[in-house]
C-alpha cells in the first residue's frame, strides 16, 4: 500500500534514482527521513552583530553583477545592505540570477555566513520579499541526510507536499499504536518534525518518534527473550562443590565481578529453559575462566560442550587454557578447525557419538553437518556477539532442547544500549582487570616526538619485546587499508626500522596468509607487526608490549581501546603512542583516551560523542544507527521498556494483527541477530 514517489509534483524519475540512493522508494519512505538537524533563522539579527553560521538578515541588495571566470563558471555577486553594514553575496552557475534578483526593496535573507577567501560572505542564500515573509517562508529550516546530486531544499519541497497530501493517510507507527499503548501523540506528528512552526514542535515529534524507534528495538529484544524461554534446555545443578575445588587449582583469586558473573551463568544453567546470557569483559578481564567453570558444570552433569572461536588461532588458544584447567579433572578436550585432517574428524565423530569426547573447541568447522554432538548442554561462543537460535539448533543434533548459550564480547557495551538492541540477551558484566594488571600508559604524540617514540621502541625491541603499528583505512577508495599500511611498512623497511623485522596483516590477505604471519609474531620472528584493525580482539601475544596508532582520530573510543588492549597482557608496562594526522594534542577524544583504560567508561562517552552506529561498528556486527533517539535519555529508555515489554508479553500470540510493527520487529531483528 506504499504510495509511488512519482505522485509528488517536481519529483521525477531521475530525483526517484537519487533518492533511493537514501533507501527512500515511496512517499512513505520520504516521510520517514528524518532531518538530522534544523537551521534557525527565527532571530533576525543585523550585519554588524551577525556571527558566522545560518542567519537571518532584513534588508536589501544594492546592487548585482554577472561575470564568467576564466574556467567558464558564472559567478553572479550582489551586495547586500541593512544599514548596519554590508556583506557579499554570490551565486555560481546561476546566470539568472542577475536578472531576477529584487534591488532595493526589503527582504529577508537567509543562509550561512561564512569566510571564503579572507572575506565574510554569503554563498547561495535564501530571499523572501519583505511582504512574503510571515505567511511563507518556514525560519526552521529542516537539514535532511542527502545523497550527491540531491538538495536539501528540493526535499524540502517534496516534504512539504507529503506532508500536504500523505501525512494523514500515512500516520506513523507510533500514531497508529497510541490507542493500544494508552498513549496520546499529536496528530499531526510528521507536519511537527517536517515542518516545524516552534522549537516545540520539534521537541514533541523527536520524542514521539523516539519513542517509537525505541519500542520497536524493544519489543524485538521482549520477543526474542520470550521464545528464548518457550524452550527446553538440560538443568544443570549448580554445584558448588565442583566450583570451588576447580577455583582452588588455579593460582589467583577470582576478582569480584567474576565471581558474580560466574554465579549469575550457574544461576541461568540451572534452569530447564536455554540461558542465552553475553559475558562483556575488557580484553584481560579474565572471561575464558568463567567459561572454562561453566563448561565444566555441564560435563559433571553428564552433558557435552562446544566452544566456539572465530579463526582457529583463536581456537587454538582457547584449547589450549581449557585443555590445561580440565584435562586435571578427567575431562576430554578436543580441538576441530578448518585445517583438521579427515582421520581426525573421524576420530572425533565417533567419540562425541559415544560420549568420551565431552569439550570440544574449535572453528565454524563445528556446525558442519558431520560434527554430531550425542548431548550438547552448552554452547560457549567467543568474540562474537550474536549467535541465533538457527546456529544454535544446528549444533543440536541430539538430546532434548536448546543448548545454553554463553557468549562471549571484550567491546564493553554501554548498559543503556545493551538495553536497547540486545533486549533478549542477559548481560554479566566484569569491569575490572585481575589485581596486578597494569593499565597501558597512553600517550597522545606529535609528530616531533616520532622520533623520541621510535627510540623507546628501539630499546623494547633490544630487550626482546615486540611491537604493533597500526593504520587507519586512508580514504574511501581503500576501504581496507591496503594501502596505508603497505605505505607503512615501506617506510619503517626503509627508514628507523631497517635493520629490525618488520611484518604486515591485512584485510585482503586470504586467512592462511594471515594466520602465517600472526604465527610468526607469536613465536617472536617479527620485531614489529603493522596492521590494520583486523588484529584480533581475542589474540594473545604478552610479549608485544607496545602499540603505535597512526591516525589515532580516525578511530573511535572504543576501537581505539580495543586495540590497546593488545598490549595489556604481559605483566610488563604496556605503552600505546596516538599519533593523530593534525593537531591531535587538542583533540578530545584522544585525551580521553590518555585518562582512562576502562573500556566501559570509554563505550559510553564514545556513544555520547558519536552515536550508537559508531560503536556498533566497532563490534563488527553490521550497521545500525538510531535514527532519532538520544541513548542517554534514561528515562524514556526505562518508559519504553515497560510499554514494549507489557505490550509483547499481552500481545505475542497475535502480532500478525499488527502487520506494520510486525514489519519493523522484523527488521530490527536482521539487523540485531544473525538469525
Ligand atoms: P579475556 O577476558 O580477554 O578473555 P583471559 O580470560 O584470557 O581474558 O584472561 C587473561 C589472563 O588473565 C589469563 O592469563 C588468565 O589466566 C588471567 N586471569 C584471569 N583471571 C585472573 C585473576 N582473577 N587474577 C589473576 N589473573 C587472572
Ligand atoms: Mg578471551
Amino acid at each position: 500500500m506504499s504510495v509511488n514517489l512519482q505522485n509528488i509534483k517536481g519529483l521525477g524519475p531521475a530525483s526517484e534514482k537519487l533518492l533511493a540512493k537514501l533507501n527512500i522508494h515511496s512517499v512513505e519512505d520520504l516521510l520517514n527521513h528524518y532531518p538530522t538537524r534544523y537551521i534557525d533563522y527565527s532571530n533576525v539579527t543585523t550585519v554588524a552583530d551577525a556571527h558566522l553560521g545560518p542567519v537571518a538578515l532584513k534588508g536589501h541588495f544594492t546592487s548585482v553583477t554577472g561575470r564568467w571566470t576564466r574556467n567558464r563558471k558564472h559567478i553572479t555577486e550582489a551586495r547586500f545592505s541593512d544599514g548596519s553594514g554590508t556583506l557579499k553575496v554570490q551565486w555560481f552557475s546561476q546566470p539568472y540570477r542577475k536578472e531576477s534578483l529584487p534591488l532595493h526593496t526589503t527582504v529577508l535573507l537567509t543562509g550561512e555566513l561564512d569566510v571564503h577567501g579572507n572575506i565574510i560572505s554569503m554563498l547561495h542564500p535564501d530571499y523572501t520579499l519583505g511582504s512574503d515573509f510571515k505567511k511563507n517562508e518556514p525560519l526552521l529550516v529542516p537539514v535532511y541526510p542527502l545523497s550527491a546530486g540531491l538538495k536539501n531544499k528540493q526535499i524540502c519541497k517534496w516534504m512539504q507536499q507529503a506532508i500536504d497530501d500523505y501525512a494523514t493517510s500515512l500516520p506513523p507507527l507510533i500514531t497508529k499504536l497510541a490507542g493500544e499503548l494508552g498513549l496520546q501523540p499529536p496528530q499531526d506528528l510528521l507536519r511537527k518534525l517536517h515542518l516545524p512552526r516552534s522549537q516545540e514542535d520539534i521537541t514533541l515529534a523527536r520524542f514521539w518518534l523516539s519513542f517509537e524507534e525505541l519500542f520497536v528495538l524493544m519489543s524485538a529484544g521482549a520477543l526474542g527473550k520470550l521464545e528464548h524461554q518457550s524452550f527446553q534446555a538440560p538443568a544443570i545443578p549448580a554445584d558448588i562443590s565442583i566450583i570451588k575445588s576447580a577455583l582452588a587449582d588455579l593460582n589467583f583469586d577470582l576478582t569480584d565481578t567474576q565471581k558474580r558473573s560466574l554465579w549469575e551463568v550457574a544461576q541461568d544453567m540451572s534452569n530447564a529453559h536455554p540461558m542465552n546470557r553475553l559475558l562483556n569483559g575488557d580484553v584481560g578481564s579474565g572471561k575464558t575462566i568463567v567459561a572454562i567453570i561453566a563448561a565444566l558444570l555441564a560435563v559433571k552433569s553428564g552433558l557435552q560442550v562446544a566452544v566456539m572461536a572465530p579463526t582457529s588461532l583463536l581456537a587454538m588458544q582457547l584449547y589450549t587454557e581449557f585443555t590445561k584447567l580440565l584435562s586435571a579433572r578427567n575431562v576430554s578436550v578436543d580441538i576441530l578447525t578448518g585445517a583438521s585432517s579427515k582421520s581426525q574428524r573421524k576420530s572425533i565423530a565417533v567419540r562425541l557419538a559415544d560420549n568420551s569426547l565431552q569439550v570440544l573447541v574449535g572453528t565454524h568447522a563445528l556446525f558442519e553437518d558431520t560434527v554430531g554432538f550425542n548431548n550438547l548442554g552448552l554452547v560457549i561462543i567467543d568474540e562474537q556477539h550474536r549467535f541465533g537460535v538457527k546456529q544454535r539448533s544446528k549444533l543440536q543434533k541430539k538430546g532434548s532442547g536448546l543448548p545454553h548459550l554463553l557468549s562471549m564480547s571484550a567491546t564493553p557495551i554501554p548498559r543503556t544500549l545493551a538495553l536497547t538492541i540486545y533486549g533478549d540477551l542477559d548481560i554479566s558484566v566484569i569491569d575490572q582487570l585481575p589485581p596486578g594488571r597494569k593499565p597501558v600508559i597512553t600517550e597522545v604524540c606529535s609528530q616531533k616526538d616520532r622520533s623520541q617514540v621510535y627510540e623507546c621502541i628501539e630499546q623494547k625491541i633490544t630487550k626482546g619485546q615486540q611491537v604493533y603499528v597500526v593504520c587507519p583505512l586512508i580514504d574511501e577508495s581503500d576501504t581496507l587499508g591496503v594501502k596505508s599500511v603497505i605505505a607503512e611498512k615501506k617506510r619503517l623497511d626503509s627508514t628507523v626500522f631497517a635493520h629490525r623485522k618488520v611484518g604486515l596483516l591485512h584485510g585482503k590477505l586470504t586467512p592462511t596468509e594471515k594466520e602465517a604471519v600472526m604465527s610468526q609474531f607469536i613465536a617472536g620472528k617479527l620485531d614489529i607487526l603493522v596492521s590494520t584493525t583486523v588484529i584480533e580482539v581475542g589474540v594473545n601475544v604478552p610479549n608485544a608490549t607496545t602499540m603505535i596508532i597512526e591516525g589515532a582520530e580516525r578511530f573511535g573510543l572504543a576501537q581505539a581501546h580495543q586495540l590497546r588492549g593488545r598490549v595489556r597482557r604481559s605483566t610488563e608496562q604496556g605503552h600505546c603512542y596516538l599519533f593523530g594526522t593534525q593537531s591531535s594534542s587538542n583533540n578530545t577524544r584522544l585525551q580521553i583516551l590518555e585518562k582512562s583504560d576502562n573500556g566501559f567508561e570509554l563505550a559510553e562517552k564514545d556513544l555520547e560523542m558519536r552515536g550508537p552506529g559508531a560503536l556498533y561498528g566497532a563490534m563488527q556486527t553490521g550497521a545500525l544507527d538510531l535514527r532519532i533517539a538520544n541513548l542517554q535519555d534514561r528515562k524514556l529508555l526505562a518508559q519504553v521498556r515497560s510499554a514494549a515489554k507489557n505490550f509483547i508479553t499481552a500481545n505475542h500470540e497475535r502480532l500478525h494483527e499488527y502487520p506494520y510493527l510486525l514489519d519493523k520487529i522484523q527488521h530490527a531483528r536482521t539487523i540485531t541477530k544473525l538469525n
